[in-house]
C-alpha cells in the first residue's frame, strides 16, 4: 500500500526546497522500505537544487541516513524488517568481480529503486543520489538491499 510522507524537495533551479507530501511504493523485488530516523541534508543537495548534478527536477533531497526496515520486497534475504541499517548511496551487487574481491568501492553493477516516489500528482521524483531519504514521516523505498 503507497505511504504518504513528507519530504524535503527541489522543484526547479534555484528555487527554495520545500517540504512536501511523497508517495511511497511498496518495495518491489529486491527492494525494501525502511523507516527513516535520522537524514542529513548536505552540500550536494545544494548542487542538485541548483541543477550542478543533474537537470531531472524535482529532487527528493537526503542521501545520508540511517532507520529500521520496515518492509522488504520478493527476493531479499539479508534484511527483514525490524533490521537497523545505514543507507548507502552507492548500494553494491556483492556480486560483481570488484565485490567478490573485497572492493566494493569499484562495484560494477550498483543497485537504485526501480520503483520511483512520487509527488501526490504523480510526478515521479529524482531522488539525490540514487536514495532521496530525506522523508522524515515514516519511510522510504531503497533498491539496494542486497540478495
Ligand atoms: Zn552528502
Ligand atoms: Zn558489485
Amino acid at each position: 500500500m503507497v505511504q504518504r510522507v513528507r519530504g524535503v524537495v527541489a522543484r526547479s533551479q534555484g528555487s527554495p526546497v520545500e517540504l512536501t507530501t511523497v508517495l511511497v511504493p511498496d518495495p518491489g523485488p529486491g527492494e525494501a522500505v525502511v523507516a527513516v530516523r535520522a537524514c542529513g541534508v548536505c552540500h550536494t543537495d545544494l548542487h542538485y537544487r541548483e541543477g550542478e548534478i543533474s537537470d531531472g527536477f524535482p529532487f527528493l533531497l537526503g542521501h545520508e541516513a540511517a532507520g529500521v526496515v520496515e518492509s522488504v520486497g520478493a527476493d531479499v534475504t539479508t534484511v527483514a524488517p525490524g533490521d537497523h541499517v545505514v543507507l548507502n548511496w552507492r548500494a553494491v551487487c556483492g556480486d560483481c568481480r570488484a565485490c567478490r574481491r573485497g572492493r566494493p568501492q569499484y562495484c560494477f553493477a550498483t543497485r537504485n529503486a526501480t520503483r520511483a516516489m512520487t509527488l501526490e500528482d504523480g510526478t515521479p521524483l529524482s531522488p539525490a543520489l540514487g536514495i532521496g531519504a530525506s522523508p522524515t514521516g515514516r519511510s522510504w523505498p531503497r533498491a539496494s538491499a542486497p540478495r
